[in-house]
């Protein structure tokens, strides 16, 4: 089998607990600051009513159970020993301090190795944090803050109504990352207002920043959003996949090579989605990206040498 040129979260894992870990999808019931009111109520114009947790149970099914249910089907199916405890909807730190302390205490069961918490770079506070420390001193059970980000662009962020900028973003991982938690930035590197040059600095910043995981997804276009109507107005035009394919393996070469890459590609609920992927399988993409980069005989970081005073290096080699 061919060495993978990039660094794949599923041999991440597999290296450091020893075995597969299987992520439990957790539906708490939330909202998000973008969509209640608090910064406004459209939500970012590409998201859709279920936000992005099409594959988890009802919100109003206990967490612990929740938990239990899918462990059990998982477990049984994959003969699974070790999971991870996803809060994938939606923004799993719009709440006080002390409930989300108490949705992370019912994630505290055997086989949770670690709890993941899928969040907008300003919902978290300095007192969240200390919530998140306090239950992994107890427990021991690991916790990674998952950050929306899409893309460092911020008049791109703008036109996508996110609602912050670039600067909430920094400031969110460098106060996690004090706070001794690992991030997962999520990007979309396939925007229509963004280009080469945006999915190259995507991935100079996280480097840059020191974040310890990038999930990458496509843009689909979710039903019944503002992008769906820009989409049939025919005022935005999507990339082809093939120019997908060469801004990935663009921001995997200058991607720092200790970030693990959790996917290149996203899975779209059909039934929610106009076009998605360019209605082929996730897994068809993915596979066609790794072509282009054996072919091109390229690998994760073989452009990373851009920090440290890159310019001044030659003055200080012995
Ligand atoms: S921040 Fe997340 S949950 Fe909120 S509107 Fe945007 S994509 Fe949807």
């Amino acid at each position: 089998m061919l060495k993978s040129r990039y660094r794949v979260y599923s041999e991440y894992l597999r290296n450091k607990h020893g075995c597969k870990v299987y992520k439990l999808p957790v539906n708490l019931p939330v909202t998000c600051p973008n969509r209640d009111g608090e910064l406004g109520v459209g939500g970012c114009i590409f998201c859709g009513e279920s936000g992005a947790g099409f594959e988890a149970l009802p919100e109003m099914i206990p967490v612990k159970e929740q938990l239990e249910r899918n462990m059990e089907y998982i477990g049984k199916k994959y003969n699974a020993k070790k999971f991870i405890a996803y809060f994938q909807n939606f923004s799993n730190t719009y709440m006080p301090p002390e409930r989300f302390s108490h949705y992370l205490d019912q994630a505290c069961m055997p086989g949770i190795v670690e709890v993941y918490i899928s969040t907008r770079p300003d919902c978290i506070s300095d007192r969240h944090l200390a919530e998140a420390s306090d239950f992994v001193g107890r427990t021991g059970i690991e916790a990674t803050f998952e950050l929306g980000l899409q893309t460092v662009n911020y008049h791109t962020l703008s036109r996508l109504n996110r609602g912050h900028t670039l600067a909430e973003f920094i400031d969110s991982v460098l106060r996690v990352r004090n706070a001794g938690f690992g991030v997962c930035a999520h990007l979309i590197l396939d925007l229509p207002w963004d280009n080469m040059a945006d999915a190259v600095e995507n991935a100079k910043v996280l480097s840059a920043l020191g974040v310890q995981q990038v999930k990458l997804h496509s843009l689909y276009i979710v039903k019944g959003t503002l992008l769906a109507r820009l989409y049939n107005e025919k005022s935005i035009r999507l990339v082809s996949v093939e120019e997908y394919a060469r801004r990935v393996i663009a921001f995997l070469e200058h991607l720092s090579p200790d970030i693990v890459v959790q996917r290149l590609i996203g899975r779209a609920p059909e039934e929610e989605t106009i076009t998605a992927n360019w209605d082929t399988s996730w897994w068809k993409v993915k596979e066609y990206i790794e072509e282009q980069m054996e072919a091109l005989d390229t690998w994760q970081g073989k452009k990373f040498s851009y920090l440290g005073g890159k310019a001044v290096r030659k003055f200080c080699e012995e």
